[in-house]
């Protein structure tokens, strides 16, 4: 299979400012493709550097793909230090000239900049790669024994059309098409930890039926990921498809969907298929679960709106929560839950309210609730139900679980057979 280095530059990547997301979203693009990525690395924008870190990629996998530096600055800097290694003269290049010219006309300006010239600069013998989504083209420099670098812009937008349009047809064409793909699917689980599941799975925790399973955490749940390598596409569909059922029997009412689901989405439809709406009554999250809700497009015929009862007075006025109830057990506990979600569903007519309280920290944990504890509670015309949830993290993440916790529960009181 065809090997490649990935070599990001710029000094925003070394220094932290700016994500390497070029990288990450290389790698994925380059491994759908049947293109094994055999190393990764960052430089500055520094000609030395950038010439070293090539050399070397050349040296040990003879196939190099860098972004970033190709722009109009001075503090661009890859063209020249590639050109120079592989001893290469800079041309000017009028037609990549006339097309910047017009570009820039067709942003409204009266002439090109002059310092964007240096774009038109072409070592002898590169090969243009087109760019459709912005200024300059990109870059493909060959030595005389096939090793090769192809030059990407750092703009992310810019780079990922040039990879899709003009760079991966070419390795195509060059690898003959005799490579296999490495492909994945990641099915989407929510509610139960990483260990809790694995336990779970059983003799899949190890791999399905020889593929490699990866546990993904994060704040939404854990992900599955099973990759298949080096096989044929159709082979691979097949092998996936067998994997992701057997991962979706064994885990269950955990599993809410595949990667790119979002768990809200998969609420709304469920509210739309059975035809009742949804309110919220939410304190720690501040509208964050309205926020995720509303973010769906198509939202309004599902989700009528919420009260952010952050204030104890909130909640009794807004959302007539006894004032005894506050004082006896405290905002954040099951009868205030309840009370919040049935004050949210009688106030707007929805069928369905979700209320959430909690402790989202730093301060104001206790021994009896420490910080993370979390009520949930759901009401709607099957019943009623409340949780109480202890989550890990920060602020920022104790908030999060904390509206995944809730759209959970909303999905499962839905379906009551989850
Ligand atoms: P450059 O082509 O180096 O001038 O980069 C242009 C812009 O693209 C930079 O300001 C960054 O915001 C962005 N950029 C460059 N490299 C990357 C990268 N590896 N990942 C994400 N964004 C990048
Ligand atoms: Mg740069």
């Amino acid at each position: 299979m065809l090997q490649v280095e990935i070599l990001t530059i710029g000094d925003e990547l070394l220094l932290g400012y700016t994500v390497d997301t070029n990288a990450a979203y290389l790698a994925r693009a380059l491994a759908d493709a049947g293109i094994i990525v055999s190393r990764r690395a960052t430089v500055g924008d520094d000609a030395t550097e950038i010439a070293r870190a090539v050399a070397e990629a050349l040296d040990r996998t003879g196939a190099v793909i860098t972004t970033g530096g190709l722009g109009p600055t001075a503090d661009d800097r890859t063209r020249p230090a590639i050109a120079a290694l592989f001893g290469r003269e800079l041309r000017r290049d009028e037609g990549i000239v006339a097309r910047l010219e017009a570009r820039f006309r067709e942003m409204g300006y009266a002439s090109m900049p002059p310092a964007n010239l240096v774009q038109a600069m072409v070592p002898e013998g590169a090969r243009l790669l087109a760019n459709g989504h912005g200024t300059a083209p990109g870059l493909w420099l060959e030595d005389a024994r096939g090793r090769w670098v192809a030059m990407l812009p750092g703009v992310p937008r810019e780079m990922r059309g040039m990879l899709a349009d003009t760079l991966l047809p070419l390795l195509h064409e060059r690898a003959g098409g005799e490579e296999g793909v490495v492909l994945s699917r990641t099915l989407r689980t929510t509610g139960i930890g990483e260990s809790a599941l694995a336990e779970h799975l059983g003799d899949l925790a190890a791999g399905v039926n020889g593929l490699p399973l990866a546990f993904l955490p994060g704040w939404e749940g854990v992900d599955l990921r099973v990759t298949a390598r080096g096989m044929p596409r159709a082979d691979a569909e097949r092998a996936l498809e067998e994997a992701v059922s057997m991962l979706r029997e064994r885990v269950g009412h955990r599993a809410y969907g595949e990667i790119g689901t979002d768990l809200a989405a998969v609420v709304l439809d469920a509210c739309r298929a059975g035809g009742v709406r949804v309110a919220t009554a939410e304190s720690c999250t501040g509208g964050m679960l309205g926020a995720r809700l509303t973010a769906i497009a198509g939202s309004s015929d599902v989700y009528v709106g919420g009260v952010v009862a952050y204030d104890n007075s909130i909640k009794e006025r807004l959302l007539g929560v006894d004032a005894r109830l506050l004082r006896e057990h405290g905002a954040v506990s099951e009868p205030v839950a309840l009370a919040m979600a049935r004050g949210a569903r009688e106030r707007t007519g929805a069928e369905i309210a979700i209320s959430i309280t909690g402790v989202a920290g730093p301060g104001g944990g206790s021994a009896e609730k420490p910080v993370g504890t979390v009520w949930i509670a759901v009401v709607a015309p099957a019943g009623e139900r409340a949780s109480r949830r202890v989550f890990p993290g920060d602020r920022e993440e104790i908030r999060r679980r904390a509206t995944q916790g809730a759209l959970d529960m909303v999905r499962r009181t839905l379906q009551p057979t989850l």
